[in-house]
């Protein structure tokens, strides 16, 4: 499944968070073998690929080969059905938001940000039938099953100024698993913050770093996965975009290896973690016992076996 790459499509940033641009090298191999030059901030512990595909490669892949490696139910026999409309749904961000007290009493529109096919936004409609329901993603095939569901498209990638036509718009934004994915994920708080009305709220998930799903070489570090946060990091993020904490979750049933940030509208804050300490001694000892002989055997006799460890995490 590898995918050749040329170098020139290939660039190197500096931290997003903090600006600096003293790194540590994590790895160069990710999920599905393809290419993931993980770093560590040394300033603000904030995790990133660097160098990283440029926007034009991410952009080819997103639109044409991010369902061949992570939704293969689209482009199989299955053919995208979204599922969830008929039964009383458990939406896991409703879930949460009521027993953190910040479920909102009505919702009149939703924004999904990366809604794949849309099956959250059916979801939320079983829930709230009156709402209107928006979404912006990337991939052609699930553009084609949310024009059928009556979603409406805003955009076909957060980089576009969507934001410009939705200010204040939506009482609601979904960010389930989306802005570890982003070029700029500054960028795109922002413009959320600008098209959020006065009392909405953003839910943003993303797999936490200080708790990673593994293996971490092979299944946590991806290609796709352009940001590593962890609680630190991603706060600070989020109030340099003047978004402010309602509520913060470090893993629950529902998900033990999500960072779950619930947020209103705020003031900016311009803080800088230090969170890299942390985080390196959460990678460094899982790097070294996955780099080991030993371990490599053992992923070898069980491939051999048809046990290859597959985490099913996001
Ligand atoms: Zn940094």
């Amino acid at each position: 499944m590898n995918t050749a790459d040329s170098v020139t499509e290939f660039e190197k940033v500096g931290c997003v968070l903090c600006g600096s641009s003293e790194h540590e090298l994590q790895c160069t191999i990710g999920q599905h073998g393809l290419p993931a030059h993980v770093v560590l901030c040394k300033r603000c512990g904030l995790g990133f690929l660097n160098p990283r595909w440029t926007e034009e490669r991410y952009s080819r892949f997103y639109a044409m080969e991010y369902d061949k490696y992570y939704r293969t139910y689209l482009i199989g026999e299955k053919g995208g059905k979204a599922s969830g409309a008929q039964v009383q749904p458990t939406i896991p961000a409703l879930v949460r938001m009521k027993q953190a007290g910040i479920l909102p009493v009505k919702i009149d529109s939703v924004l999904d940000i990366g809604s794949g096919s849309g099956g959250f936004l059916l979801q939320m409609k079983g829930v709230y039938p009156s709402a209107e329901f928006y979404a912006i993603e990337p991939s052609r095939n699930c553009q084609e099953v949310l024009r059928k569901s009556g979603i409406t498209l805003v955009s076909d990638t957060v980089n576009s100024d969507w934001d410009k036509s939705f200010h204040e718009k939506f009482d609601f934004i979904n960010m389930r698993h989306v802005l570890e994915h982003f070029l700029n994920p500054l960028e795109v708080l922002t413009k959320v913050r600008g098209s959020l009305k006065e009392n909405g709220l953003v839910y943003i998930a993303v797999p936490n770093s200080a708790k990673p799903g593994l293996p971490l070489l092979r299944y946590f570090f991806r290609a796709v996965h352009t940001y590593y946060f962890n609680r630190p990091t991603l706060l600070a993020l989020a109030q340099r975009a003047g978004l402010h904490a309602e509520f913060i979750l470090e893993g629950d049933a529902f998900n033990r290896h999500e960072l779950v940030l619930v947020c209103s509208k705020g003031e900016i804050i311009n803080e800088i973690p230090s969170a890299y300490a942390a985080q390196h001694d959460v990678f460094a000892p899982i790097i070294k016992h996955e780099s080991s002989f030993l371990y490599k055997l053992k992923q070898v006799v069980k491939k051999a076996l048809g046990r290859e460890s597959n985490n099913t995490a996001d």
